[in-house]
C-alpha cells in the first residue's frame, strides 16, 4: 500500500529502550523520504538500509525496489541526523530530499525494512522505467505559484486530477478536479484504461498528491496513455498548502494517514463531504461501529452523538444488536 499512517505527528517520547536500559531521550524527529533511481540489487539495499536503522535505533517503514527507495523512519535527532548524512553515500540516494516533521520512534511499532515489486504499488512494476533522474516520462514538475500561473493563464484548459484514492478527495481538491473512482492505487489503471477520461487528453493536466510521490509514477501513467501534457505539483498538496493554505485554488482539508484523518490549513478551510446519514457538509471521518464492517464513512459531528449512527447503516446496526458480529 502507498498509504502509511505516520505524517504530522507530534507525540514527544519521554523515555525509550535503548541497548537494554531505559533513559530520558532528547528530541526526536521523524523524515519523511522517496527516491526513484534504478536499483540493480535491492536486497543488498535492504540489508545495508536494515543495519544502519538498527545501529541508529530508528523505527519506521522502508520499501525499496528496483525503481528506488520510499521510507518514513523516526528516532533521536542526532540518530536520523547520521541516518541522512549515511543514506546519502549512496550514489543513486545523493540528491534526495528527506521531509522533517514532528514525531518520535515510537510512532511506529517497529523497523520494516522490505523489498518489494514497486515502492508505490500502482500495479505497473513492468511499465514504469527509470534512469538516474528520475521517472522517465513524467510530467513536468510546477512549484505551487506555477499551478497558479498556469491556471491563471490558460483556464478551463488546466484540468487538476486526483492522483489518490476517492475518500481523500472526498473531504479535500482541488476546485473542479476529476476525480477518479479508486479505491486504491491500483485502480488507476482500469480508470484510465477504461476511456472514461479521453476528453483529456489534449487538455494540460495536473496531477495532485499528497507528498507527490504518486504523481510521479501517476503522471508517467498518463503519458503513456496518450495524455499529452502532464503536470505534476511539487511536494504535492502538502507544499501547495504550505504556500497558499484556503487562499489559492485548494478547497476543504487534507486527509491524512493517522488518527486525525483530516488536516485543516487554516481556520478558513470549508468542509465539502457529506454526512452519509443528514447530508451536512463535514470532513469527519468515522468507520463504522460494526467491527465486520468497519468502513470508512463521513459522519457529522451531530450524528456521531447519536451511537445507533455510528454505524454505517441499518443493517450494520442490526447484526450488532443480534450479537451476530459483536
Ligand atoms: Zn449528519
Ligand atoms: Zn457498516
Amino acid at each position: 500500500m502507498d498509504n502509511y499512517k505516520p505524517f504530522w505527528v507530534s507525540v514527544q517520547a519521554w523515555g525509550v529502550k535503548k541497548q537494554g536500559g531505559w533513559y530520558n531521550t532528547g528530541v526526536q524527529k521523524i523524515i519523511l523520504y522517496y527516491k526513484f533511481t534504478p536499483i540493480t540489487d535491492p536486497e543488498a539495499i535492504r540489508l545495508w538500509q536494515r543495519t544502519l536503522c538498527e545501529k541508529l535505533h530508528l523505527k519506521g517503514r522502508i520499501l525499496i525496489s528496483v525503481h528506488g527507495i520510499n521510507g518514513t523512519v523516526g528516532g533521536e535527532l542526532d540518530d536520523v541526523k547520521q541516518y541522512v548524512k549515511e543514506t546519502k553515500q549512496f550514489g543513486g540516494f545523493k540528491d534526495t530530499t528527506f521531509k522533517w516533521s514532528e514525531g518520535s520512534r515510537d510512532h511506529f511499532p517497529k523497523l520494516q525494512v522490505r523489498v518489494r515489486p514497486e515502492i508505490v504499488s500502482f500495479g505497473v512494476a513492468d511499465e514504469l522505467k527509470v534512469d538516474a533522474t528520475g521517472v522517465v516520462g513524467s510530467g513536468k514538475h510546477l512549484k505551487p505559484t506555477e499551478v497558479n500561473e498556469l491556471v491563471n493563464r490558460y483556464g478551463d484548459d488546466v484540468v487538476f486530477f486526483d492522483g489518490r484514492n476517492a475518500y481523500e478527495a472526498a473531504v479535500g481538491r482541488f476546485k473542479n478536479a476529476v476525480v477518479p473512482n479508486t479505491r486504491t492505487s491500483y485502480d488507476f489503471v482500469t480508470e484510465l484504461d477504461s476511456g472514461s477520461y479521453d476528453n483529456l487528453k489534449s487538455k494540460k493536466v495536473v496531477t495532485y498528491c499528497t507528498g507527490g510521490v504518486r504523481c510521479e509514477i501517476l503522471s508517467a501513467m498518463m503519458k503513456n496513455r496518450g495524455f499529452e501534457d502532464v503536470y505534476q505539483i511539487d511536494g504535492g498538496i502538502v507544499k501547495y498548502g504550505e504556500q497558499y493554505g484556503d487562499e489559492g485554488l485548494w478547497e476543504g482539508s487534507l486527509y491524512v494517514f493517522d488518527d486525525r484523518m483530516g488536516l485543516k490549513f487554516s481556520d478558513k478551510a470549508v468542509d465539502i463531504g457529506e454526512c452519509i446519514h443528514c447530508k451536512a457538509k463535514t470532513s469527519n471521518y468515522e468507520n463504522c461501529a460494526l467491527a465486520t464492517c468497519n468502513k470508512l464513512v463521513l459522519i457529522c459531528e451531530t450524528c456521531r452523538q447519536d451511537t445507533a449512527k455510528l454505524f454505517h447503516t441499518e443493517v450494520c446496526q442490526a447484526s450488532a444488536k443480534t450479537g451476530a458480529n459483536a
